[in-house]
């Protein structure tokens, strides 16, 4: 019996898991990291494929099948089980990860992988369809939204394969799609919080105006606050921002973060009575690059760091 619950759906057709372990390009000296293992039907295919493999299963039960299964085989000392949650494990070192992953962690664990160190060679995982059509998503597409632009931010991330519901037992209900993510070295040298808050207040509503989204009290509100912190820290000492404690939008409105949430719930009215000084500040960086009119839905990696260092300039910080 599966748990539902733990995204337990075995890959079924033989002819998929060869197709996934030859577009993963593994090497006979890799170290592959397997994210639910199941009942190891592409666990054997890895081990055949590469030196060794490290599997995180979270369910007791399929850790004790899968050892069974590799028992006094020759594989059984190249594979190492560990048993738990994978998004609560300190990840071992590897050069490829390999995983059909129970959906409900696709986020999590995406970014997980984008922020492991040391960076890998790449990651082939199943997903979701629309999960990998946001992750693969360019400005102007339908499901182009934070998600999309923060993996290729940190990654380079390519369709391989449609996959369809009958290759799975039970099947799911929903269609999936193998993506490779092949984290981009070195990595950016952005404040990763920095651009974290930048982008959330982009697409706090994606199809708006950046002029309109930037007029919002609450988003001013915020930066203003920054920006007075930092004068003040400044005047006194010549201090980076790199530990002092800004705020950032966002942070105690959401929960649960998926990354996806291109149309936050939050209100925007437009700040209004007397024109401050610092709104004016904000709009005309906006409009010194010509960025009053445009929308995040249609806006290319380049354009966002753009447009975030030219507020960094003028002193305004999202972190
Ligand atoms: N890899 C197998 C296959 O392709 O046939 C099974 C894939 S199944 C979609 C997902 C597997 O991940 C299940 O074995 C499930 O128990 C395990 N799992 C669920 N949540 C997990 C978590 N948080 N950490 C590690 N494994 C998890």
């Amino acid at each position: 019996t599966f748990h539902k619950s733990k995204g337990q759906h075995i890959l079924k057709n033989p002819l998929l898991v060869d197709a996934i372990v030859q577009k993963a390009g593994i090497k006979t000296t890799d170290t592959i990291l397997e994210i639910g293992p199941g009942t190891g039907n592409l666990t054997k295919k890895l081990l055949e494929a590469g030196k060794n493999v490290v599997a995180v299963e979270l369910d007791p039960r399929m850790v004790l099948e899968l050892q069974r299964r590799f028992q006094g085989t020759p594989f059984s000392h190249r594979l190492k089980v560990i048993q738990g949650d994978v998004l609560k494990t300190d990840l071992p070192y590897f050069d490829i990860c390999v995983a059909n992953i129970p959906y409900q962690i696709s986020s999590p664990l995406t970014f997980k992988l984008l922020f492991h160190q040391p960076a890998f060679r790449c990651a082939i995982i199943m997903f979701q369809r629309e999960f990998a059509m946001r992750l693969v998503a360019q400005p102007g597409d339908n499901l182009y939204c934070r998600l999309s632009v923060n993996t290729q931010f940190y990654a380079r991330v390519s369709h391989l394969l449609k996959v369809g519901k009958n290759n799975f037992r039970p099947p799911p209900k929903v269609d999936s799609s193998v993506v490779r993510i092949e984290p981009r070295k070195p990595r950016p040298e952005v404040n990763h919080k920095e651009w974290d808050g930048f982008i959330r207040i982009c697409f706090i509503r994606k199809n708006k105006t950046l002029g309109s989204i930037f007029k919002q009290k609450n988003v001013l509100s915020v930066l203003e606050k920054n920006y007075k912190t930092l004068q003040a820290v400044q005047g006194s000492q010549n201090a980076g921002n790199d530990d002092m404690d800004l705020a950032r939008f966002g942070d105690q409105s959401m929960e649960v973060d998926d990354g996806m949430d291109d149309e936050m719930d939050v209100e925007c009215d437009e700040a209004e009575g007397e024109v401050s000084e610092f709104k004016n500040k904000v709009l005309s960086v906006l409009k010194e690059g010509n960025f009053e009119e445009q929308r995040a839905s249609k806006l290319s990696q380049e354009s966002f760091l753009t447009l975030l260092s030219m507020f960094n300039k003028a002193g305004i910080h999202f972190s």
